[in-house]
């Protein structure tokens, strides 16, 4: 390995979580509004209660009030569209979140669709995406993965990417897309690869900026990388589990084979330890800026 920075997600999340409860702490002594954000879960998949648990305690250790909805997994789309009209008009909730996936009777697009805008703290509904693309950055919600990933970015090379080349490998609505967004809002030129590109290799050899959002483990390789480049790896992937492992898990790794991406990178985001912790973060952000323009206050940087 080289000099290259390992970026740190736990720092980073930490100081903007910190940003979050301070500007929380001030919000609630000046306006007695207190960010409120509800978190539904339907039905019992393991990850997701783990992910729904996490995001309650964070929001509660930003001094928010949480709301958590657990329903059972035969709730009908009707009664989680009730629920949710419930949230719209509930002072109180200044975010709303919906842990998908959602059981396969329920869809997604039509829960996503009818949670008001400007409660949409993940970033989800169209009127949100739909800003994002506009370039008005301001008012949109920015999905959290994306936007803790360009607070990565930023951190390393600052706010204006003018001249740098971009290349987001993956093209979902919820990373690829968004990201790409935001990397074009700071003036990078951009392209987004996907599984129909030809010669990924190559492509990714052109960024200054690599953002890996695939979902395959180590798939990028040392020798895709330019010199110096920053590499942002989004992906989460569990390795089987090695013979004889204890606890019966194998191990995380990202989209990106982090030691020899360490060889000639500038920077690069570990997996675990990465964008990862980030998402949360940006939810309790979202939320907080949510509760702010509710109170009348310009919403924090
Ligand atoms: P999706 O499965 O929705 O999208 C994956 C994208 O990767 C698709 O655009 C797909 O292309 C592309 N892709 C798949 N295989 C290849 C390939 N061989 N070459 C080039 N492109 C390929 O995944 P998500 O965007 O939801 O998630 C991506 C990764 O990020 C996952 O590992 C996920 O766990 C992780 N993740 C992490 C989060 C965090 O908090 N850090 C949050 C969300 C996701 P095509 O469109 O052509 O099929």
């Amino acid at each position: 390995m080289t000099g290259a920075v390992r970026i740190d997600g736990k720092a980073a999340a930490a100081a903007v979580l910190g940003r979050v409860a301070e500007e929380t702490a001030r919000l609630v002594a000046e306006t007695g509004v207190v960010p409120g954000l509800a978190v539904v879960i339907v039905g019992e998949d393991p990850a997701s209660q783990v992910y729904v648990a996490s995001k309650a305690k964070r929001a509660e250790e930003c001094g928010f009030r949480s709301f958590r909805h657990a329903l059972s997994a035969e709730t009908s789309e009707a009664d989680l569209l009730a629920l949710v009209a419930r949230l719209n008009a509930d002072p109180a909730v200044h975010g709303i979140l919906v842990q998908l996936p959602l059981p396969r009777h329920i869809s997604d697009a039509a829960v996503i669709r009818a949670i008001d805008p400007d409660k949409d703290v993940d970033g989800f509904h169209p009127v949100n995406v739909g800003r994002l693309a506009a370039g008005q950055t301001a008012e949109a919600f920015v999905p959290c993965t994306p936007a803790g990933a360009m607070i990565m970015v930023r951190d390393v090379l600052g706010s204006d990417l003018s001249g740098l080349e971009a290349v987001v490998v993956g093209r979902s609505n919820i990373v690829g897309k968004p990201m790409a967004q935001l990397l074009l809002a700071a003036n990078a030129t951009v392209t987004i690869a996907h599984s129909r590109t030809k010669d990924l290799p190559a492509v990714c050899r052109r960024a200054d900026v690599l953002v890996a959002a695939v979902g395959r483990p180590e798939m990028i390789r040392g020798d895709w990388i330019k010199p110096g480049a920053v590499v942002i790896d989004v992906g989460i992937n569990r390795l089987p589990p090695e013979p004889g492992s204890e606890k019966g898990k194998g191990r995380l790794v990202g989209d990106v084979a982090f030691d020899e991406a360490m060889a000639v990178a500038r920077a690069v985001t570990p997996v675990p330890g990465g964008v990862g912790l980030m998402t949360v973060a940006l939810l309790m952000a979202n939320t907080l800026r949510s509760a702010a323009r509710a109170a009348g206050r310009e919403p924090p940087a």
